[in-house]
C-alpha cells in the first residue's frame, strides 16, 4: 500500500477524465451517483470477453473453468478487502438495492412478526427504506427511524433510546449519501447486540471512502456496489455472517443455487450459491475485483486524505458564495457535499454550471424523508472521488458564480 497520492498521475488511469465535456474540462463531481472508471477495470472486463468468458460452474470445459476461476478470485479478492472471515461468506448480488432486499426478504421475512422492530435512521437511501416497508406488509413488523440533528449529526443516544427489546434488526448507512456523516457502526452494533438485533449496513457510500473491516465493525451484514467503487455497474457484494445467511432460506429461485430438484422439492445448494440464482454478472464481478485491486494499490487510506483535502478547500471555497447553504457538516464527514443556493432551484443549479462541464446531481438524491426533514425539495450535490482536484472545486465555484449573476 503506497502512503504517496498524486492525483495527477491518477487522473489519466481515468480515460473520460480526458475528454472535453461541452468544449471545457470535465469537472465529473457526481462519483456517489456513479464512480468513472480507470483503464485497469475497463481492460479487465474487455480481457474476460476477449480470453476468459463462458458461463461459470456450469461446464467442464476450459473457458468454463477459467471464467468459474476468475469469478471465484474476484469473490476472493471482495473477501480480502473487506476483511471477511470466510470467502463463502461473500455473495454476489446486482448491487447494493439487491443486497438489502435479499436481507429484507430473507432474514426480515423468517424472523421478523407483528410488533417486531426494524430500526433505520431517517437519512436512509430509498433502498434501505422500501425493501422494509414491503417486508412490513408482509410481516406486521414497525420500522421506526433515528431522528438527524441540524448539522447532520446522529446522536448515538439516539439510537440507544431507540433500540430496545423488540428490535430485530438495525439498518443503516455507513456514510450518507446526501449529508456525508458516517455512522458509528460499532457502537451501534454493540446497543443493538446487548438486545439480540442484526445490523445491516447500506454500504453503497462508506466501501469508497472508508477502510471497512466487517470484523472490527462488528456489524452482521454489508451491502455494497461495484459502480460507486470504480467498479462495473450490474454487480455488488452483500456479506454476512455465515451462521446468519446458513440458516436463511434463498430468496430467489433458479439455476445455481440448487443441491437437488425434482418435480416436488428442492434442496439448495451450499453457500454462497444459495443466493445466486441463474447466470451471475461474471465480467463485472471481475470487473470489480480489478477496481479493488486498483484502489488497495494506491491504498484506501491515502484515497480518503487525500478527498479529505479536497473536502476541507470545498467547504471553505464553497462557505464563501453567498446565499449558499451547506447541508451536513458533521465532524469527520466524507467527501459528500450537499447545498442549496437562496437564489436558485437545485436543478437550475446543476443545469448551469452543466454549461461550464462541472457535473453534479440535483435532485432528493432517492432520501426524501431526509429531504423533509430539512423542508427541502432537493439539494445539489458535489460528490468527491480520488480523481477530484482543488482545480475542479475552483470551476466549480466560479460556475456557481456565474448561477448568482443569472439569478439576481
Ligand atoms: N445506498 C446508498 C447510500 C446509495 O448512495 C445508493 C446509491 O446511490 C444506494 C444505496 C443504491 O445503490 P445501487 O443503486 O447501486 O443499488
Amino acid at each position: 500500500m503506497s502512503a504517496r497520492f498524486d492525483v495527477d498521475t491518477a487522473r489519466k488511469d481515468f480515460p473520460i477524465l480526458s475528454k472535453p465535456v461541452r468544449g471545457r474540462r470535465l469537472v465529473y463531481l457526481d462519483s456517489a451517483g456513479s464512480a468513472q472508471k480507470p483503464r485497469h477495470v475497463i481492460d479487465s472486463v474487455r480481457d474476460v470477453y476477449e480470453n476468459d468468458y463462458a458461463n461459470v460452474h456450469r461446464g467442464l470445459h476450459y473457458l468454463s473453468e477459467r471464467a468459474s476461476a476468475r469469478y471465484e478470485e474476484a469473490r476472493e479478492t471482495v473477501r480480502a478487502f473487506i476483511n471477511a472471515p470466510e470467502q463463502h461468506e461473500v455473495v454476489f448480488t446486482g448491487g447494493t438495492t439487491e443486497a438489502i432486499n435479499l436481507v429484507a426478504w430473507s432474514y426480515g421475512r423468517s424472523v421478523l412478526g407483528p410488533g417486531d422492530e426494524v430500526l433505520i435512521t431517517c437519512a436512509e437511501h430509498h433502498s434501505n427504506i422500501v425493501p422494509w416497508h414491503l417486508v412490513r406488509e408482509q410481516t406486521g413488523c414497525v420500522v421506526k427511524a433515528v431522528p438527524v440533528q441540524d448539522d447532520g449529526t446522529f446522536r448515538l443516544e439516539d439510537f440507544a433510546r431507540l433500540i430496545t427489546e423488540r428490535t430485530r434488526v438495525v439498518s443503516c448507512f455507513h456514510v450518507s449519501n446526501v449529508l456525508g456523516t458516517v455512522l458509528p457502526l460499532r457502537d451501534i452494533a454493540r446497543l443493538a447486540h446487548a438486545q439480540g438485533a442484526v445490523v445491516v449496513v447500506d454500504g453503497a457510500q462508506g466501501i469508497v471512502h472508508l477502510p471497512v473491516d466487517v470484523q472490527e465493525l462488528e456489524v452482521d451484514f454489508y451491502a455494497f456496489s461495484g459502480h460507486k467503487l470504480y467498479g462495473p455497474s450490474g454487480i455488488g457484494v452483500l456479506w454476512g455472517r455465515a451462521e446468519l445467511l446458513e440458516a436463511m432460506p434463498p430468496w430467489q429461485g433458479g439455476g445455481g443455487m440448487i443441491d437437488t430438484v425434482t418435480l416436488s422439492a428442492t434442496t439448495w445448494a451450499d453457500l454462497p450459491d444459495k443466493f445466486e440464482a441463474g447466470t451471475p454478472p461474471i465480467a463485472q464481478a471481475i470487473g470489480l475485483a480489478a477496481a479493488i485491486d486498483y484502489v488497495s494499490d494506491i491504498g484506501i487510506d491515502a484515497i480518503a486524505r487525500h478527498e479529505q483535502e479536497v473536502l476541507l478547500y470545498a467547504t471553505q471555497r464553497l462557505a464563501s458564495v453567498p446565499g449558499l447553504s451547506l447541508v451536513g457538516t458533521a465532524a469527520g464527514k466524507a467527501s459528500v457535499v450537499s447545498f442549496v443556493m437562496d437564489c436558485a432551484h437545485p436543478h437550475d443549479v446543476s443545469t448551469i454550471i452543466d454549461q461550464y462541464g462541472v457535473a453534479v446531481r440535483a435532485g432528493h438524491h432517492c432520501a426524501q424523508p431526509l429531504m423533509d426533514r430539512f423542508e427541502l425539495s432537493s439539494t445539489a450535490r458535489a460528490s468527491l472521488a480520488l480523481y477530484n482536484t482543488t482545480e475542479d472545486i475552483d470551476i466549480l465555484v466560479e460556475s456557481l458564480e456565474k448561477v448568482r449573476e443569472i439569478f439576481q
